[in-house]
């Protein structure tokens, strides 16, 4: 157990909501930041209220230590990024083998904003989800990257930021796994049920992992991991 404050990265989806809860087993109080700029699945931000509303009703120490939830608007993000993600086009792979989902420098934004907000607010441990295992080529996921920036951000604002990042080596079935041994059934369900993770925004369809189209790269990513998980805690892993 840590003492302090932490910022957590919170969008609402599947690896935010067990970095929330990872924050939550650690430290004495944390706040969340999600980021709105006109991503198209936003619903992940309606997800958000619901996921926070369900963390406290599921612990009484957590509900205890959660504090102030934070959104910051960035829509200059939208205008410099002509991607799927932000644009109605389908989502594919691009000739430099990422995938069109890919905005440039999001998470470079993400955790500068991040840094910043965390400063006037006196917080050194800012915590993410970003994951280098189920790594779809996007470079400013990778631990390289965050360490890069956290020496950035810590020059730069001549803090001591602690960039944590919980799932950097953890595949989509080890998240659930860890979502379990930090809450237990109760937190894996209220993540499966009101965490976001498809890129087209569609929550129509019910599937065994969750809503979403099923189809998309983050869709299939979570349904892999899901049917992985399921399959290992049969076997008692
Ligand atoms: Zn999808």
């Amino acid at each position: 157990m840590q003492s302090g404050t932490a910022l957590v990265l919170f969008s609402g989806g599947q690896d935010s909501a067990t970095c929330l809860a990872w924050a939550l087993s650690r430290f004495a109080r944390v706040e969340t930041l999600g980021f709105d700029y006109g991503q198209r699945h936003a619903i992940e931000l309606a997800c958000r209220e619901r996921l926070l509303d369900g963390v406290k009703a599921l612990n009484a120490d957590w509900a205890q230590k959660l504090g102030e939830s934070h959104t910051l608007k960035i829509p200059t993000l939208a205008d410099i990024s002509d991607t799927a993600l932000t644009r109605d086009v389908a989502i594919e792979m691009g000739a430099d083998g990422l995938p069109n989902t890919f905005v440039p420098g999001r998470n470079l934004v993400f955790l500068t904003f991040a840094a910043a907000l965390a400063y006037r607010r006196g917080i050194a441990d800012i915590v993410g989800g970003m994951c280098e295992t189920d790594y779809s080529g996007y470079p400013d996921c990778r631990d390289e990257t965050i360490r890069a920036l956290n020496a950035a951000l810590n020059l730069g604002m001549a803090k001591r930021f602690e960039l944590h990042t919980p799932l950097m080596w953890r595949d989509k079935a080890a998240t659930w796994k860890l979502a379990h041994d930090l809450g237990g059934d109760g937190l894996v369900d209220l993540i499966r049920e009101h965490s976001h993770t498809c890129y087209l925004g569609e929550r129509g369809a019910r599937h065994d992992w969750g809503y979403g189209c099923g189809k998309c790269p983050a869709c299939a990513l979570r349904a892999k991991g899901w049917g992985e998980y399921v399959a290992s805690s049969l076997r008692g892993a």
